[in-house]
């Protein structure tokens, strides 16, 4: 007998066709949402019984999902709190629908399900897009309660009447719509399981598995087994971002680890994240060993909300310096189900943003300070998200400046002070700068480098990809101090001391070895110099000029706009001629054809050294060689 017949609101006539076309995109949230209701009514049952206001009996809380494809029935049940028929009308049918009016306003700017559904406390109604029919049989905890039963067909109105449910609790039932059967399928329901339900505080149970157990012996006193179906419990209840650090061992934070990640390399080392105010989150972060590559990770920063799943696109939550993380981040304060431009406003987000790069800079501190030897061993993994955090982020820089490494060509690690005092009494220039040098590859430009140690000076490596944007933060940051590649000019102009000398050639030697050089290389581009070089240094050195080679840098990296200007400049080299070398004085004594012979093979061992000798040159040059020995 029909007990009560209505229409869920006046103002929800078009709501259903609604939820239907809008929330295409992400179907499948109808599970998350139908078990997080679940989860919230046992919880619910679990404080009422722990306040002393329930004294009957708890038993074992668990929700169960579970389908028949046949029937084309999708079931979700649980033994919480349940509803009165009262509680129905007034969760169900009403709540969901005060903000109708609103809601047909607003779904037109809603981008997602998650919007709509977080905005307007539509997660029961979301079954609407995968089920014709939904019923809801449920019995509630109170003393003396009536079991009822709720249907509704997706039309606006629904049916209340007696239910049948003998034990507290509830069971959804959705008969799944012709275009949804996909869910009728158990690969498929246990993938969004696994993925939104993974670490929900209450066991969910999707259907059975078997399980060998120990049957005693056999005649020969071998232990004997026998397969038993057991539940399928799909969930772990108690993750470990919800407990205390203190009671964690390493083994537990990376078979964690290896939860969220299945065969994934060992991290590097992790974060407990764990706070209660000014608002509420949780976590575990973990460093992963970065590839040289410096790959788009796909092992991304997993979002929850009270254990639920959420998403893995947590851009705006977590600085972007540190989205290389991995991990989980638990909070409820975050709002969930906002659009992006709000959540960049929302105060809260703000806040967590920034407790999050203040906890990973103080946990960088300690690594550093704690065992500097194992924190020199990482490096080379977490330069680069220090680096990208200093760069973008002006605070964290304050806090990295301490623990921010440079490393040289020795692989020697200093941090920024001990390498001000390091390099301070050779490297400063006759103006009182300091200059340091820098390769981006010691092996390539070995020539520069090994001229650079035999004049004192240190070389320092930078030879990551961020170390062009880097270099240029650090002479910011740094006080009267520039950076300087080792190939940019000839070690005398890169650092000018006070007693630099002349080289001694007469005006006229140095007009001809021009003539000479020019005439050699053939290239108006390349600019010849006579300068005064030790003895032992090359005969010539090629040398590139720092702010046009870095400007040109960017533009090749897809610097903006107008950098493209500095892409189409041309080359700025710098050919230096070593006014002191034999070589040079054998030149400018010797025939006139043999002089452009002696320059142009200078000029190539030249090209050589900074490993730009290539092609067609390179073999007229391996042959003249030849000819010449
Ligand atoms: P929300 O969960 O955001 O409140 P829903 O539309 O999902 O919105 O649910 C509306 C209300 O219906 C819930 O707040 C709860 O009171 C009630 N409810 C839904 N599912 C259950 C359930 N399985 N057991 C008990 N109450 C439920």
């Amino acid at each position: 007998m029909v007990q009560e017949q209505g229409t869920i609101s006046i103002n929800t006539e078009n709501i259903f066709p609604i939820i239907k076309k809008f929330l295409y995109s992400d179907h499948e949230i109808f599970l998350r949402e139908l078990v997080s209701n679940a989860v919230d009514a046992s919880q619910k049952m679990k404080r009422l019984a722990s306040l002393g206001h329930y004294s009957g009996e708890l038993g074992e809380l668990k929700i169960q999902v579970s389908f028949d494809a046949d029937a084309k029935t999708i079931t979700i049940s649980d033994n919480g709190i349940g509803m009165t028929a009262e509680e129905i009308k007034k969760y169900i049918n009403q709540v969901a629908f005060s903000g109708a009016t609103e809601f047909m306003e607003k779904f037109k700017e809603a981008k997602d399900a998650n919007e709509i559904i977080g905005r307007f406390g539509l997660g029961f109604y979301s079954s609407f897009m995968v089920a014709d029919k939904v019923e809801i049989e449920t019995l509630s905890y109170q003393e003396g309660a009536e079991p009822a039963h709720w249907t509704c067909d997706g039309s606006t109105s629904f049916e209340i009447n007696q239910g049948s449910r003998k034990e507290r609790g509830t069971t959804v039932t959705l008969y799944i719509n012709e275009e949804s059967t996909e869910f009728l399928d158990k690969n498929r329901l246990q993938g969004i399981l696994d993925k939104y339900a993974k670490f929900l505080p209450i066991p969910v149970q999707f259907g059975t598995k078997t399980e060998s157990v120990p049957d005693g012996e056999d005649k020969d006193g071998k232990p004997k087994y026998r397969s038993v179906e057991v539940d399928n419990i799909i969930n772990n209840t108690n993750p470990i971002w919800i407990k205390t650090p203190s009671s964690l061992t390493d083994e537990d934070y990376l078979s964690f680890y290896q939860e969220l990640y299945p065969f994934q390399e060992e991290p590097l080392f992790w974060i407990h994240l764990n706070v209660d105010y000014p608002f509420n989150l949780t976590g575990v972060l973990y460093f992963p060993k970065l590839k040289n590559d410096f790959e788009i990770t796909k092992n991304k920063i997993k979002l929850f909300s009270r254990q639920v799943f959420i998403t893995d696109e947590v851009k705006d939550i977590v600085p972007e310096f540190l989205l290389l993380l991995h991990g989980v981040i638990d909070s409820p304060d975050i709002p969930l189900n906002v659009s992006r431009s709000f959540l960049q406003a929302d105060s809260n987000v703000k806040k967590i943003n920034s407790y999050i790069s203040r906890k990973v800079a103080e946990k960088l501190q300690e690594l550093f300070t704690k065992d500097r030897k194992a924190y020199e061993e990482k490096w080379n993994d977490i330069g680069i998200f220090v680096k990208y955090g200093a760069l973008s982020d002006e605070k964290f820089f304050e806090k990295a400046k301490d623990f921010i490494l440079l490393t040289n060509t020795e692989k020697e690690h200093y941090t920024l002070t001990e390498y001000e005092a390091k390099v301070k009494d050779f490297q400063t220039d006759k103006n009182g700068n300091l200059v340091y040098l820098y390769t981006i590859d010691a092996e390539h430009q070995h020539s520069y480098v090994q001229a650079a140690h035999k004049k004192g000076y240190d070389v320092l490596l930078m030879n990551s990809p961020l170390d062009n944007h880097f270099i240029q933060h650090l002479e910011m940051k740094l006080e009267k101090t520039s950076m300087k590649r080792v190939d940019a000019d000839i070690l005398d102009k890169l650092i000018e001391k006070e007693d630099i000398e002349k080289h001694k050639l007469t005006e006229d030697e140095t007009k001809s070895l021009q003539t000479i050089f020019d005439k050699a290389i053939g290239n108006a581009t390349m600019k010849v110099e006579v300068e005064s070089l030790p003895a032992d240094a090359m005969p010539v050195t090629l040398t590139e000029e720092e702010w046009m080679r870095r400007m040109k840098d960017m533009s090749k990296m897809g610097g903006g706009g107008g950098m493209n200007f500095y892409g189409s400049m041309p080359d700025n080299f710098k050919v230096a001629v070593n006014a002191n070398h034999p070589l040079i004085t054998k030149i400018l004594s010797a025939k006139e054809a043999q002089q452009i012979v002696l320059a142009k093979q200078a000029f190539d061992l030249a090209l050589l050294a900074k490993g730009m000798l290539k092609g067609k040159d390179l073999t007229a040059f391996v042959e003249r060689s030849v000819e010449v020995l």
